[in-house]
């Protein structure tokens, strides 16, 4: 696979990182705040807005992660020379596909058949 497919890949793997690191720190300062005082959900109209806002929080670090998981496997088939091939018919996977989706580990063909 050529360089610019591993940098796009490498540039992805840091801003899920940093985005990962970001929530960290937000999801901590919201935890923080919910330690002032005694905050109850059922009774607290800011306490429910809190926990709103830390469940979407942590939604999206969990949705980081699991991207920050895919970009990693897709630069171990860099590594390994398997990246760029559909993992099911093994045809080349279209230079324009891997730009658009660069974790993309199928051709569009069988990205369709599997229902992706
Ligand atoms: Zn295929």
């Amino acid at each position: 696979m050529d360089d610019s497919h591993r940098a796009h890949l490498e540039a992805l793997r840091a801003d899920a990182a940093a985005r990962i690191a970001q929530l960290t720190v937000d999801i901590d300062a919201l935890r923080a705040d919910r330690g002032d005082g005694n905050a109850d959900d059922e009774h607290d109209p800011e306490g429910v807005t809190l926990s709103a806002e830390w469940s979407m929080l942590a939604g999206l670090r969990e949705q980081e992660l699991r991207t920050l998981i895919e970009v990693e496997a897709s630069l171990e088939r860099v590594a390994d020379g398997t990246a760029g091939r559909c993992i099911d018919c093994g045809a080349a996977i279209p230079a324009a596909r891997l730009e658009a989706r660069p974790t993309a580990v199928r051709c569009v063909a069988c990205a369709e058949r599997a229902g992706l």
